[in-house]
């Protein structure tokens, strides 16, 4: 039997993507062939890559609306200095709530200046700074969505006349937003869509007339959208795998659905968070994040016993990270209530225990 799955990345992906994707490997529909030893410009490929960018764009409500779908490698670490060498001119903001807009900022100094607009790094980052004063004249705004580490998420996308770019890494098509508030924005394929190896970037295509001419061609939208994002041999099991997850989501509903899902699961799990004496929440009430439950145990409490009682329960990837410790419930898409109701089980029967 399956392990219930709350890693926070690589993370867990629904069972009937995960089989479908082994047969591939095997053999890709019935062509006598694998997925991953055929060319990427065969028609077979094509259509994947065609198919997994129209699905990107349709289940965030962007087709036909100038948006073009990247699937790109590197990460989205490599996302932190693409964005900047692209469309740094003089100066960008960037909202600091985290570990990884941290990153992203230390890669954006290399083009330009970094207007650090607010940070929450005054409460390790436990919550999301607001009412921000954002100055005009900005090349663009940055933010970090979902901050996975701290279990913070924007559930209010600040205003700004710049155009808005976000790492939404960690909870990209888990909830409903005007993705058109956007102007571009990325995430790492291993959180909520598939396999690590491939980036998804969807930006509007009036942005890629303003951007920088001289950046190298791996790191340049423009050359990758020219191309279809088959500028070199793209990552084709990531982009096969996430092209099944997509298609996975808009067989569950699409995202207004999942939502729902992800907003059940996550109200099983801080109800018990706020509910049980053994547990406190870490991040700020309002910020909490729908996709990264962070919780510590209360004072006191010693957690040896819950470490091997979730063990034994057949849960996995619960240990929060080493700059928060306690515990983190990553609850993604592909997360059932059931494995949700596993967790809040052991919670309640440590509890007892005390
Ligand atoms: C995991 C994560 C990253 C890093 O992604 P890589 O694909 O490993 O580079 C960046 N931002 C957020 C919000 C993340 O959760």
């Amino acid at each position: 039997m399956k392990k219930h799955n709350f890693s926070a990345g690589p993370s867990i992906l629904p069972a009937a993507v995960m089989e479908k994707a082994a047969t591939a490997v095997k053999e890709l529909d019935g062509i006598g062939l694998s997925l991953i030893e055929i060319s990427h410009r065969s028609k077979e490929f094509i259509a994947i890559m065609d198919k997994a960018q129209a699905l990107a764009l349709e289940l965030t409500g962007l087709a036909g609306k100038g948006y073009q779908a990247l699937f790109l490698q590197g990460g989205a670490s490599t996302q932190f200095l693409m964005a900047a060498a692209n469309l740094m001119k003089t100066k960008a903001g960037y909202i600091n709530t985290g570990a990884w807009s941290d990153k992203a900022i230390k890669e954006a100094k290399r083009y330009g200046e970094v207007i650090e607009i607010a940070s929450s790094k005054d409460k390790n980052f436990n919550y999301i700074p607001k009412g921000n004063e954002i100055p005009a004249g900005l090349d663009y705004l940055h933010i970090t969505t979902n901050n996975t580490i701290f279990g913070t998420q924007f559930h209010a996308l600040p205003k700004t006349a710049a155009p808005l770019i976000a790492d939404m890494s960690s909870d990209i098509f888990s909830r409903t937003f005007d993705y058109s508030s956007f102007d571009l924005f990325y995430a790492g394929a291993q959180k909520n869509m598939g396999p690590a190896g491939t980036t998804l970037v969807i930006l509007k295509e009036s942005l890629l007339a303003q951007m920088n001419e001289e950046v190298p061609s791996m790191l340049s939208y423009a050359v990758h959208a020219d191309k279809g994002s088959m500028f070199n041999t793209p990552p084709v099991f990531a982009v096969y795998t996430s092209m099944l997850t997509l298609e996975w989501l808009k067989e569950q509903g699409g995202i207004t659905a999942i939502e729902k899902h992800n907003q059940a699961k996550a109200k099983l799990v801080y109800d018990e968070i706020d509910r049980n004496s053994a547990f406190e929440g870490f991040a700020a009430k309002e910020d909490r994040s729908f996709m990264n439950a962070t919780f510590n145990l209360a004072e006191g409490v010693d957690g040896s016993k819950f470490d091997e009682m979730w063990n034994a329960a057949d849960i996995s990837g619960l240990k929060g990270h080493r700059s928060v410790g306690g515990y983190r419930a990553s609850i993604y898409n592909a997360l059932s209530l059931e494995s949700a109701q596993q967790l809040v089980d052991v919670m309640q029967q440590f509890e007892k225990t005390l």
